[in-house]
């Protein structure tokens, strides 16, 4: 459902992705790992075209990502991407944070749109707040808003770059669960993470991505024998 082949992207003199390539079937939790400035971001960046490639082959849902003629509004249809900072519209409430997109950019009428709020806020445990504004609510709340609004587009795919890097624990740990969720309702998701446990125990498979490459990857437990020295220098903190 997503596949990068051979990926290559410079900022400049600086190399960043060095010729990755990555399968994601359906279904599939893959958690991306490593290193402050390895590429992680920027990977997921390229996956929802936000970023162009200097070279190499990005498909997403039947989207050729990277061809000149990509339909950007039906690419954004099948992939939802939430990022560290919330970036909810302050000056709305989270029902209307929620239907926002689905009616403007799908074209639902407002009773629909507020049917797929509802659900969405039940899926992530916040009914009780469609009337809110975002700055009554918590970071943890306002990031599972933000996944809500992401979900109310029925996307096929969810990136998540470290959506809990702001967040106390006691507020990560609910926004793990939501994602949780989401991994045993089957949805097809791509998460760059710090949370090394949860990523072991969620993902089917986790990639480890140094100097722009993907070092190494394999499944949850690979964080416990690591097959590479850099994989067990950045496990154990070192370097
Ligand atoms: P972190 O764990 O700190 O989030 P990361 O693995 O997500 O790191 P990226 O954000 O992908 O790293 O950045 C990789 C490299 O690309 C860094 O050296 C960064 O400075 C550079 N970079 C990222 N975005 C841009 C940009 N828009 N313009 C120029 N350089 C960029
Ligand atoms: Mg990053």
């Amino acid at each position: 459902i997503v596949e990068l082949k051979n990926v290559y992207k410079s900022f400049g003199s600086n190399q960043v992705l060095n010729g990755v390539s990555l399968a994601i079937p359906k279904g599939h939790v893959t958690a991306i790992i490593g290193r402050s400035g390895s590429g992680k971001s920027t990977a997921l960046r390229c996956i929802d075209r936000l970023e162009v490639i200097d070279s190499g082959e990005i498909q997403v849902c039947g989207h050729q990502v990277h061809a000149p003629d990509i339909d950007l509004r039906a690419l954004r249809k099948d992939v939802g991407i939430v990022f560290q900072s919330y970036n909810l519209f302050p000056h709305l409430t989270v029902e209307q944070n929620i239907t926002l997109a689905p009616c403007a950019v799908k074209g639902l009428s407002k009773a629909q749109a507020k049917d797929i709020a509802i659900r969405t806020l039940t899926h992530v445990g916040l009914l009780d707040k469609a009337s809110f504004y975002p700055e009554q609510l918590s970071g943890g709340q306002q990031q599972r808003v933000a996944i809500a609004r992401s979900l109310a587009m029925e996307p096929q795919v969810m990136l998540f770059d470290e959506v809990t890097s702001a967040l106390d624990p006691q507020l990560t740990g609910e926004v793990l669960k939501v994602i949780e969720m989401l991994a045993a309702d089957g949805m097809t998701m791509v998460l760059v993470t710090h949370e090394m446990e949860f990523a072991a125990r969620v993902a089917d498979t986790v990639v480890f991505m140094h100097q722009g490459k993907v070092w190494e990857t394999g499944p949850g437990e690979m964080l416990r024998k690591p097959q590479t020295a850099e994989l067990q220098a950045f496990l154990s903190g070192g370097l």
